[in-house]
């Protein structure tokens, strides 16, 4: 097959220019910033349904044990993720709630999802109805998928409240990053471009 050749605006500095798509496992970066705009990592699928299983069984302690308990004097107290997300309901500050829930929660959960149903669907070579829709809500979910975000937020809490009370961090933080280290590994090993490759040699019809 040959090089596919596309014009292709940079998301970072908006050169317009014109990309040569190789068939092979590349990254393609911009001419003026360097910033990367195709990228195939050559990764098998297999590897990348492992890591979708891996995230999606950390995510359930995530969200069901503590995030991180504090005492003060006699009382302790210790929140969920979810919990946490609703407390700022409960304070008055419903858009930063709404935003921890769709963050750190929603979006993430229905990318994994998505992207475990169209890899599960190739690998036991069954149609998939929907799937490149999926993908393409992949694409626009994919700016709003910020675990790390909320895991550098948390931290950050975490060393500011320890001055104030005794602060225990919980399991569920520890998985949220477990969880979070898995979604980056997950995002090396299956850019947008790769899945596209998978599902071009699954014979799927060619994305419209
Ligand atoms: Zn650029």
């Amino acid at each position: 097959m040959h090089p596919v050749s596309s014009l292709i605006v940079c998301h970072a500095c908006d050169l317009v220019q014109r990309l040569e798509r190789p068939d092979a496992p590349a990254r393609l970066r911009c001419a003026r910033c360097r910033a990367e705009l195709w990228r195939r990592s050559g990764a098998r699928r297999d590897q990348a349904l492992a890591l979708c299983a891996t995230a999606l069984l950390l995510l359930g302690p995530s969200l069901s044990y503590p995030l991180m308990s504090m005492s003060l004097e006699d009382a302790t107290r210790a929140t969920t993720l979810p919990g946490a997300a609703s407390a700022l309901f409960l304070q008055g500050y419903p858009v930063l709630g709404s935003l921890v829930l769709v963050t750190a929660i929603l979006v993430p959960l229905v990318q994994l999802l998505a992207l475990s149903y169209v890899l599960a669907s190739l690998a036991w070579r069954a149609s998939a109805p929907g799937a490149q829709a999926l993908l393409r809500l992949l694409a626009l979910l994919r700016p709003w998928a910020m675990s790390e975000v909320f895991l550098l937020g948390a931290l950050v809490a975490l060393v500011k409240l320890a001055g104030l009370a005794q602060v225990l961090p919980g399991i569920a933080l520890a998985c949220y990053a477990a969880f979070m280290v898995v979604l980056a590994a997950l995002a090396w090993v299956a850019p947008p471009e790769q899945v596209w490759a998978w599902i071009e040699e699954a014979g799927w019809p060619a994305r419209s």
